[in-house]
């Protein structure tokens, strides 16, 4: 399938390991002008090569998402170096475990910033860019846990419903510039986050590939009807309905 989104720009976040390389890979693979940006850079580098060798036009920046300066930063960045912005993929790295009971103000705060904070400050950013053009997506990744919270992962659950109750408002506001927001929500996928949290994995576990598809596919021409909506990527692990 042609997803349309050949030359489109599009910065991923946190995205030199894991679900946000996926997805920007995906997003190359479809002909798409990638920024990608990590702390690391070593792991960094590696990305940017992985991504150059794919054919696309790539530049990796290194820089800390959750900082408040850094977002304005990598829009610039983007748009100097390409001439627009057209899609972004608010990623940053999750937050600790902690039981409901246990967290404290400062774990709360951090992951408010980090998790909740970061991406609306880089979508205030980049949307004049997507409005100038008529013409954007927004795909955060966030977790399964907007739709059933996890036990141990407290500040996850609170602080991305957090994220999508702000989306879901924003999605509304610029449906009629031709911007649309949506989020994909992944379950376990075998990734460092996941081997670091300890998590219990039994059954199948979710290819990290596989969730940038549903990503490339969110932020194409072809999903241009979509917006507002919450895409499961969890191999039916929530139990929920809806
Ligand atoms: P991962 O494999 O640990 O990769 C995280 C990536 O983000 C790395 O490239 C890391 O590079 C970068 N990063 C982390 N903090 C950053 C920061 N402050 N600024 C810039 N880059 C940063 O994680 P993942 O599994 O892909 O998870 C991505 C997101 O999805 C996380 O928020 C995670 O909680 C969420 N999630 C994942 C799963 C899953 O199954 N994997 C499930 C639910 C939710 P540096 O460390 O070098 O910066």
């Amino acid at each position: 399938m042609n997803l349309g989104i050949e030359g489109k720009v599009a910065l991923v976040t946190a995205s030199s390991k894991g679900l946000g390389r996926a997805s920007a890979e995906a997003l190359a693979a479809d002909g798409a002008k990638l920024v990608i940006c990590a702390r690391g850079g070593a792991a960094l580098r590696d990305a940017e090569q992985a991504i150059a060798a794919m054919g696309a036009d790539v530049l990796a920046i290194e820089a800390d998402v959750t900082q408040p300066e850094q977002p304005a930063r990598l829009v610039e960045a983007t748009v100097e170096r390409f001439g627009a912005l057209d899609i972004l993929v608010p990623n940053a790295g999750g937050p600790p475990p902690g039981r409901a009971a246990d967290v404290d103000d400062q774990q709360f705060l951090d992951a408010i910033n980090n998790n909740l904070l970061t991406s609306v400050r880089l979508v205030r950013e980049a949307l004049p860019h997507m409005r100038a053009n008529g013409w954007g997506r927004i795909c955060f990744i966030t977790s399964s846990s907007i739709k059933q919270p996890i036990p141990t992962l407290t500040l996850s659950n609170s602080a991305r419903t957090g994220l999508w109750a702000w989306a879901k408002t924003l999605a509304d506001d610029v449906f009629d510039d031709g911007v649309t927001v949506n989020t994909a929500c992944p379950g376990l996928h075998n990734t460092d986050r996941i081997r670091s949290l300890g998590t219990n994995v039994s059954g199948r576990v979710g290819d990290p590939a596989d969730f940038g598809k549903v990503v490339a596919f969110l932020c194409s021409d072809a999903a241009s009807f979509i917006s507002g909506t919450a895409v499961l990527v969890d191999g039916a692990m929530s139990a929920g309905l809806f």
